[in-house]
């Protein structure tokens, strides 16, 4: 297996800029997930890694060789797409093993790698059987056995989990991050799930209109969103604009409808400017009374709550562009429709965003 180098990569169609300028470089045994609406040039990426379409500008490199110019067969790349693209006549081991007799490897070797594979996915049993006597979960653990048999330098999956209904694509989410951990395969993945990329990516590019806007783990994605897109593309988030007041100390003072409120500060910042916190960042304070420091509050009044079982959500009118949803424990007390309270969080919880 190979790391994954894009120099200077951008693909047109026509008038349609599909990818522009992109720079990756995708570690050896990397998981890394290309995330973002419909249309944001997911997928015409991993079609440029794979060889099936060719840059309008730019290299691609595998493990420091250069694959722009070879064909698609010859990169030795594996692919998982969302229709399984199984065989329907071939049975489960001659699935796994095409790719290796297509190689001219011994009957010995392919038998052998069909069953180490056949134990990795968890399906024992199931060599004889035709892929159409097989659940759509376990036709999709066979896909991924099929691509990686020949030992690719790289595993490309758009959308492997499409297909499935909610239950079976965490299972899958589960399966296929084991598969990958145990072979240590490069592998780039493509969704447009937020929680699936999170939950199974060492670093996630999320992409919107041709570019990635940010690229990072999990964790720094979800919580140093690096725009306003990827904010609000990853989970949910409440926008609050303010005007910028000075810096004070470490943190920028920032006006929020008259009431000041601290927040760490990037360079940039100047004029007006939008906070974003997650609604579970937030606690509900009495309208009253001291907060310990370092905590920003806006008072506002209570909207509507609503139970949702491991969360009370709670909406807070505070003279905000649209009100500002809270999350709190289902245990907390929720003060009555109507009254005055505040909305509090520590400074650290909030980030503020680039348009
Ligand atoms: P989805 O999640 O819907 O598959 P995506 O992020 O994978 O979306 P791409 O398929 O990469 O998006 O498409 C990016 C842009 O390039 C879109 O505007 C699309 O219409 C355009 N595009 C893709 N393939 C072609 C093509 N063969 N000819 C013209 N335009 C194309």
């Amino acid at each position: 297996m190979s790391s994954v180098t894009l120099q200077g990569v951008s693909k047109s169609y026509g008038a349609v800029a599909a990818l522009r300028t992109m720079d990756l470089e995708i570690a050896q045994g990397e998981f890394l997930t290309l995330l973002g609406p419909s249309g944001c040039g997911k997928t015409t990426t991993l079609r440029l890694v794979a060889g099936f379409i060719a840059p309008s500008s730019g290299r691609i490199l595998f493990g420091g060789d250069d694959v722009t110019d070879l064909p698609v067969q010859k990169r030795e790349i594996g692919m998982v797409f969302q229709d399984y693209a199984l065989f329907p006549h071939m049975t489960i081991a001659d699935n796994i093993g095409f790719g290796l007799v297509e190689r001219g490897r011994r009957p010995a070797e392919i038998a052998s790698k069909v069953n180490e594979l056949i134990q990795l996915i968890r399906l024992p049993g199931v060599e004889n059987r035709f892929p159409a006597e097989l659940s759509g979960g376990q036709q999709q653990r066979v896909a991924v056995a099929r691509a990686v048999a020949h030992s690719p330098r790289v595993l490309l999956m758009d959308e492997p989990l499409g297909a499935l209904d909610l239950k079976l694509r965490e299972a899958m989410q589960a399966e296929i991050s084991a598969i990958q951990r145990a072979l240590k395969i490069t592998t780039v993945y493509v969704t447009h799930d937020q929680s699936e990329a999170m939950s199974m990516s060492d670093r996630i590019a999320v992409m919107n209109d041709g570019v990635v806007e940010q690229l990072g783990s999990a964790t720094e994605i979800y919580n140093r969103p690096a725009s306003r897109f990827v904010a609000s593309f990853v989970g949910q988030i409440n926008l609050v604009e303010g005007d910028f007041a000075g810096i004070e100390g470490a943190w920028a003072a920032v006006s929020v409808g008259g009431t000041k409120v601290h927040v760490a500060a990037p360079e940039w910042i100047a004029g007006r400017v939008t906070i974003g916190v997650r609604p579970e960042q937030l606690s509900i304070r009495p309208a009253e009374g001291s907060l310990p420091a370092g905590t920003n509050a806006l008072p506002g009044t209570v909207r509507s709550s609503m139970f949702a079982g491991h969360i009370f959500k709670v909406e807070i009118d505070a003279g905000t562009a649209a009100p500002i949803v809270v999350e709190t424990h289902p245990n907390a007390p929720v003060p009555a429709v109507g009254a005055r309270v505040r909305v509090a969080w520590n400074a650290p919880n909030a980030v503020v965003l680039a348009s």
